[in-house]
């Protein structure tokens, strides 16, 4: 069975901000028993430890959802990212929102761009058609396919997709940051 996950991305946290901002939340999660206390071998990230579904996970979901496939699975917990990461799916229908809301189809190489950032070897500019504008690829929106920061919640195989009332709680910790919702199969 193939492995999904999304990630709940902090857009504007900076790198020293991003451990501080990980610890808050984690800790608000673990409270209200979304996630276990104790990392446990349950992602597939660098370690593989993360934290596993508390015993409120369901109160967290769809309510269509009772998260069973979720816990029945070896990989089903969360994962912090806190360094320089752009968080993107594998879908390839990728829209791209400017800062002033004209959407396009991204123009072909620039995914160049996000190589740009992430290298830091140079502004990773991206024009928009319609204003003229132009903006670092980071500010542009692209839907679920991407975002650019240094701190992601990556939940693995939760049910899709995350209740926005969760999605809202991670943002109301952040703020006045603003927050992505990116998601994919591997
Ligand atoms: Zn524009």
């Amino acid at each position: 069975m193939s492995n999904f996950f999304q990630v709940v991305v902090d857009r504007d946290a900076s790198e020293p901000q991003a451990v501080f901002l990980a610890d808050r939340v984690l800790e608000w999660l673990k409270v209200e028993q979304i996630v276990e206390a104790t990392p446990t071998a349950c992602v597939l990230g660098l370690d593989d430890m993360g934290y596993a579904p508390g015993c409120q996970m369901e109160n967290w979901l769809d309510p269509r959802d009772d998260g069973q496939d979720t816990r029945r699975m070896k990989v089903n917990g969360l994962e912090l990212i806190t360094k320089k990461t752009v968080f993107w799916s594998v879908s390839t229908d990728y829209k791209a929102e400017c800062p002033h809301g004209h959407a396009h189809t991204p123009p072909e190489g620039w995914l160049a761009l996000a190589g740009e950032w992430f290298d830091a070897t140079g502004p990773a500019l991206m024009e928009c058609p319609t204003c003229h504008d132009s903006f670092s690829v980071t500010e542009w929106t692209f839907g679920h396919s991407f975002a650019f920061g240094y701190l992601g919640f990556q939940f693995w195989n939760w049910p899709p997709y995350l209740s926005q009332r969760l999605v809202d709680e991670v943002a109301r910790l952040v703020a006045p940051h603003r927050v992505a919702l990116v998601y994919s199969k591997l």
